[in-house]
């Protein structure tokens, strides 16, 4: 029955979604890193507009190691958390050239001994950039999949836990960003579309009432 919902939602989500794309822009594995560093209570879009600027300058961990953390404040000032994600950004980018030989490391075990890069960062990045079968769970995720009942977790990284292992065949990319869309545009967190969702039919948040 599990896998009967698993399966209707995600063939839903690819109807919704054909040919789902980050939002979040980068060109390379370490602006992607950058970039879901900077993201931590960001909109993407606006991550995007500084990006924009900042890569152009500076996209290689050799650019950020060689910054003051205060002139890279300066620059990523507007997203919030400044502080922490200039420190984190320039203590990883040494990492990386020490560690790793200037190489982003392609898996998400290895990505979580960075500075600053939690198990979502991670699992993003090794997701979307390395085609490593991982799950980061955002807060639309989180919300999503405990709202239809296909997992029934407390928290975001229980979440990824028991989605990987009752639907590895679900585990990819296109997934991920399809649930992300789907949570951003569909299912929000206030006053989600619930009357022209065609989920409704199971989904335990609607069925429970709560809408
Ligand atoms: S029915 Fe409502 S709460 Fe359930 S998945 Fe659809 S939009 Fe979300």
């Amino acid at each position: 029955m599990e896998n009967k919902k698993a399966k209707q939602t995600f063939d839903y989500l690819e109807k919704l979604f054909k040919n789902p794309d980050p939002e979040l822009k980068y060109s390379t594995p370490f602006e992607c890193l950058v970039a879901v560093i900077l993201s931590a209570q960001c909109t993407d879009k606006r991550v995007n507009e500084v990006t924009k600027v900042l890569f152009k300058n500076y996209n290689t961990p050799n650019d950020f190691a060689k910054l003051k953390q205060t002139e890279l404040e300066k620059m990523i000032y507007s997203l919030g958390f400044y502080h922490n994600k200039a420190k984190n950004i320039i203590a990883m980018s040494k990492q990386i050239i020490n560690d790793y030989g200037g190489k982003v490391p392609n898996s998400s075990k290895e990505l979580k001994k960075l500075a600053g890069v939690g198990e979502k960062t991670a699992n993003v990045v090794a997701s979307a950039v390395f085609d490593e079968n991982v799950m980061g769970v955002d807060t639309h995720i989180f919300r999503v999949l405990n709202r239809l009942g296909l997992v029934n977790q407390k928290t975001p990284e229980k979440t990824g836990e028991e989605f990987s292992q009752k639907y590895p065949e679900h585990l990819n990319h296109d997934t991920h960003f399809r649930l992300v869309l789907f949570g951003r545009y569909h299912c929000t967190a206030r006053n989600p579309k619930c009357e022209m969702c065609e989920l409704k039919t199971f989904c335990k948040y609607y069925k429970e009432g709560k809408k």
